[in-house]
């Protein structure tokens, strides 16, 4: 039978991998491969920070001058997915190369079992010291257990902006200043998500200085307000961050602004790195959860669904004597993170899993295709993504967004080269091709089962209320 074309990259893609991985294992120096590399790691997640947010990948009038600088030292890949668009199960999947059904966290309220191997566990098993700082009370240790394997952690009591995360940040690097243990570091941001943080310039960077954004009593806002979901809608917490505001732009520009905001504390973060000495051992990775809606097919300052606005995330790699000003339009994702950088550093790979090491990409060599998966919070729509098309199944009958109504069985198809906004369902003209992606989306499903049991986490009342001032409590 003739191979599906969708799943010939994707094998072709593991062959090569393999086949790289043997070669530099034969080649290799064999003084080198007693002493595998011991860099340093840093991971940043910006939450809710868009793949088009970021100037490197041309796609957006936003200043990111650092992240830009960094994009020069690094590798950019410009088609990185998250593969859940919700922050507990999207980290939870980037620290343990699992998918969504295999950890079974699905909204912000999960908790992940301690029987999943993590990253910052297999590290800290390798000598490494381990860190981290969040910045959102359900990515605690005691709420989600992602943080297992880190020892130094600093979890989120109150929201901390980016400038007070730098201030902590900045004492753990002077920490390690001049140590020979390496050490891994997860900074997690908060600034990008709502209620977007943008602070003195950077309120105005991108809206006019002398328009009143609560000028006119039906504006642009008031229109949105109606896709909001209901518990937005009668949400206090919402109502407070956007009382009076009456032009959606102003909040959009805030957006942008929160972006240039953050990007200017990543400088100050690899400054220090560098003004430390530790830049040239740390392998460098930014990043973030998901992306955010911003009008797109009326969904407003929220990441449900799975489209790119949601579903693409920033991703920029830098590794100590690696590819410089690389650009990588390839298919890549989060469950893919973990895999690499362990590749990178010689250490095995756990047996769980799932993502697939694209440090052969990195390298030079073309990995031609490929494909990943994106899910939505409480598994109500599942799609694959390929270089071309995005199919998009719903799973589940839910009426949370007004202007997206999610029904059990219903298919969405989108050829992303053609129609890029997602804005032409293609599942009536190409029946052939719907089937064959579904098909696809069943093979990236299958394989072997994992046992992980999800938990409900313990939320106390400070949680529950931030939860509902997010406006994830319904
Ligand atoms: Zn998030």
């Amino acid at each position: 039978m003739r191979k599906s074309w969708f799943l010939a990259p994707l094998i072709g893609a593991v062959v090569i991998s393999l086949g790289v991985l043997l070669s530099t294992a034969t080649v290799a120096d064999p003084k080198k491969a007693a002493e595998p590399p011991k860099y340093n790691i840093v991971i940043i997640t910006a939450d809710a920070m868009r793949a088009d947010m970021l100037a490197a990948n041309r796609e957006s009038e936003v200043r990111t001058p650092h992240l830009d600088k960094l994009a020069e030292e690094s590798v950019n890949f410009t088609r990185a997915y998250c593969n859940i668009t919700t922050t507990t199960p999207s980290h939870a999947t980037l620290f343990s190369s699992l998918y969504p059904f295999d950890h079974k966290a699905y909204s912000n309220t999960s908790r992940i079992s301690s029987k999943i191997t993590t990253l910052p566990e297999i590290l800290k098993g390798h000598g490494w010291h381990t860190a981290g700082i969040v910045n959102l009370p359900w990515l605690n240790s005691d709420v989600s257990n992602i943080p297992q394997g880190i020892d130094e952690f600093q979890s989120c009591k109150k929201i901390r902006k980016a400038d007070k995360t730098n201030k902590w940040v900045m004492k753990f690097l002077d920490s390690r200043k001049g140590k020979e243990q390496p050490f891994f570091l997860w900074v997690h941001y908060i600034d990008t998500h709502t209620p977007y943080y943008a602070p003195g310039e950077y309120e105005r960077m991108y809206y006019p200085k002398d328009k009143d954004p609560r000028a006119g009593k039906s504006g642009s806002l008031q229109k949105a307000w109606k896709m909001f979901p209901k518990h937005h809608q009668n949400n206090p917490f919402i109502d407070k961050w956007l009382r009076g505001i009456t032009d959606a732009d102003y909040v959009v520009a805030t957006t942008k602004g929160s972006v240039s905001w953050t990007d200017y504390n990543v400088g100050e973060m690899i400054a220090r790195l560098k003004k430390n000495g530790q830049w040239q051992n740390t392998i460098f990775v930014f990043t973030s959860d998901h992306g955010e809606s911003l009008g797109e097919h009326d969904l407003w300052f929220l990441h449900g669904g799975s489209f790119e606005v949601t579903a693409r995330v920033p991703l920029i790699i830098k590794v100590p004597g690696g590819p410089q000003n690389k650009r990588i339009d390839e298919l890549v994702s989060l469950v893919d993170i973990m895999p690499t950088l362990l590749t990178m550093l010689k250490i095995d790979v756990p047996a769980q899993a799932r993502g697939r090491d694209f440090w052969t990409s990195m390298q030079g060599r073309k990995l031609s295709g490929g494909a990943v998966l994106v899910e939505h919070a409480g598994a109500y729509i599942i799609s694959v993504v390929t270089p071309r098309y995005k199919y998009i199944r719903h799973r589940k009958t839910k009426d949370v967004y007004p202007s997206y109504p999610m029904k059990k069985g219903r298919e969405e198809l989108y050829d992303l080269e053609a129609d890029p906004k997602e804005l032409k369902n293609l599942i009536k003209e190409k029946p052939a091709l719907a089937k064959e992606l579904s098909k696809l989306l069943a093979d990236l499903r299958s394989g072997k089962k994992k046992d992980f049991v999800g938990e409900k986490a313990k939320i106390d009342e400070q949680t529950e209320e931030m939860l509902r001032s997010l406006g994830y409590t319904q």
